[in-house]
């Protein structure tokens, strides 16, 4: 009998199955597709280095400790990829970056800003859960939602932040409110507003990350796991590849495979994480000449521009090694959940839309497509009422001794939260084992 069994090898079961197996149980890890990683997948292309899924990761020191246990270097972001640009009425503005920076730039009226000024004194909604839209027309007013707090969320979720819930999607923020009354003194006191670490990637691109993690692990690729039930205090896995039993099962599978496997566990909490809703992006790369775009990491559109494109990255800018000298490599995002049916769209028809908005925002010709990527459900929507498939997965813990959950419909949809979340979720499995004595599993 295995210890752990881990459905799924993205980052958030590798990441679990890494520190069990160093632990030394004995942790096997199955994976439906060919390649591990889930999301996270590099293509490479003639010289180019392609992220088909995330491009950076946010490294906090929990993150830079994961890494140097794994034995893997970090590349960093270029110091130019500071520059991040929104375009505003025909022209791309440099995000502000300090507060003189921001009372200058034209990207906010004065009446904007002013408002921004104000913040302080705004009170402490009396709803229990508001929407991001709500909560920042509110404290920052319409404009600071448009142009900054809108395309970042598309940044982030590909999502609709009238939709997202503030307390679930951007809960840091939710908590500034919370505790200081006041997003600005929030910030002030602690010194920031936003999560703090390094911009990083890897040589060779993200899946090297994903490479050194399934070279730890006991990894079976093309096994999907097709049923999950428990007896006698055991978990009886049934996976293409053949039966397993586990004392434990780690299920790190986007919400509707989960939902799946939950069949014969729970019917409730099987039905409810069926209705988790993912946005879906469409991902293309595109190359031009060198010299031009400005340096910076990319651009975001706010959706009031009216554009499809969702943001641009200047990918070959961020990470060393990713373009051949005298071309730059382009990311270009378009969908998300305010846009989904472009995930249905031609691919010609993407590509005109792309080079069409391309030349009116940057003023470039000559765009050479390389490549197109659909993700049908990309990311999960953390909306309204989200806690309650928090809840439900919790509660389901606690009914299956040994049955556990984890992945980005959990503990936030970034890399680096999967990543953090995998210390938890090992502690938790490693108590489990630890709890139930061997001498009940022989
Ligand atoms: C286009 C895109 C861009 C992104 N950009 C960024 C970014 O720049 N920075 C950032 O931090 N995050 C980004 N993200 C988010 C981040 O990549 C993901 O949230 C994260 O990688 C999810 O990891 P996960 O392990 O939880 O899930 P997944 O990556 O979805 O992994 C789940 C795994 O389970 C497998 N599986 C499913 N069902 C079964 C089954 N029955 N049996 C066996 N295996 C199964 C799947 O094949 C998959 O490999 C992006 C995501 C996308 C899609």
């Amino acid at each position: 009998m295995i210890d752990v069994l881990v459905v799924g090898s993205g980052i958030s079961g590798l990441s679990v199955a890494f520190h069990l197996t160093k632990k030394g149980y004995d942790v096997l890890v199955l994976e439906k597709e060919e390649l591990p990683g889930g999301n996270i997948q590099t293509l490479k292309k003639n010289s180019y280095i392609l992220e088909l899924g995330p491009q950076t990761i946010l490294a906090d020191q929990k993150v830079q400790e994961f890494l140097k246990e794994v034995g893997i270097e970090p590349q960093y972001a270029s110091e130019s990829s500071k520059i991040r640009y929104i375009y505003k009425k025909g022209r791309l503005t440099p995000l502000p970056i300090s507060p003189i920076k921001f009372f200058t730039s034209p990207l906010l009226s004065l009446g904007a800003k002013l408002k921004v000024l104000k913040e302080p004194f705004v009170s402490p909604s009396v709803k229990t859960e508001e929407s991001i839209a709500e909560f920042v027309k509110r404290r920052l007013g319409r404009e600071f939602l448009d142009y900054i707090v809108a395309p970042f969320i598309s940044g982030v979720y590909a999502g609709n932040p009238e939709e997202l819930s503030v307390k679930y999607a951007v809960r840091r923020v939710y908590e500034l409110e919370q505790r200081f009354g006041s997003l600005i003194k929030g910030a002030i006191k602690l010194k920031a507003l936003g999560p703090a670490g390094k911009l990083i990637s890897f040589e060779n691109g993200n899946h090297s990350l994903i490479k050194h993690l399934a070279s730890r692990v006991r990894l079976e690729r093309e096994n999907v796991v097709l049923r999950i039930r428990r007896k006698d205090g055991v978990y009886h896995v049934d996976a293409k590849g053949g039966k397993h039993t586990a004392r434990s099962v780690v299920i790190s599978a986007p919400a509707t495979s989960a939902s799946y496997l939950l069949r014969e566990i729970s019917w409730s909490v099987s039905e409810e994480f069926d209705k988790i809703y993912y946005a879906p992006i469409v991902v293309l790369h595109a190359v031009v000449k060198k010299g031009s775009i400005p340096p910076g990491f990319g651009f975001l559109m706010p959706r009031v521009e009216g554009k499809r494109i969702l943001g641009v990255l200047f990918s070959s800018q961020l990470f060393p090694g990713r373009a051949p000298e005298d071309r730059e490599l382009l990311t270009i995002y378009m969908g998300g959940a305010t846009d989904p049916e472009v995930i249905d769209y031609e691919d010609e028809a993407l590509y005109a839309t792309a080079e069409k908005e391309l030349k009116e925002v940057l003023g470039i010709q000559g765009v050479e497509f390389i490549n197109l990527t659909r993700w049908k459900r990309a990311i999960p929507q953390y909306t309204l009422g989200y806690g309650k498939y928090l809840d439900l997965a919790r509660d389901l813990e606690k009914e299956n001794p040994g049955l556990f959950l984890t992945g980005n419909y959990l503990y936030g949809v970034s890399v680096a939260d999967c990543i953090r979340a995998s210390y938890e979720v090992s502690k938790k499995v490693e108590g489990y084992l630890n709890s139930t004595t061997a001498k009940h599993f022989p």
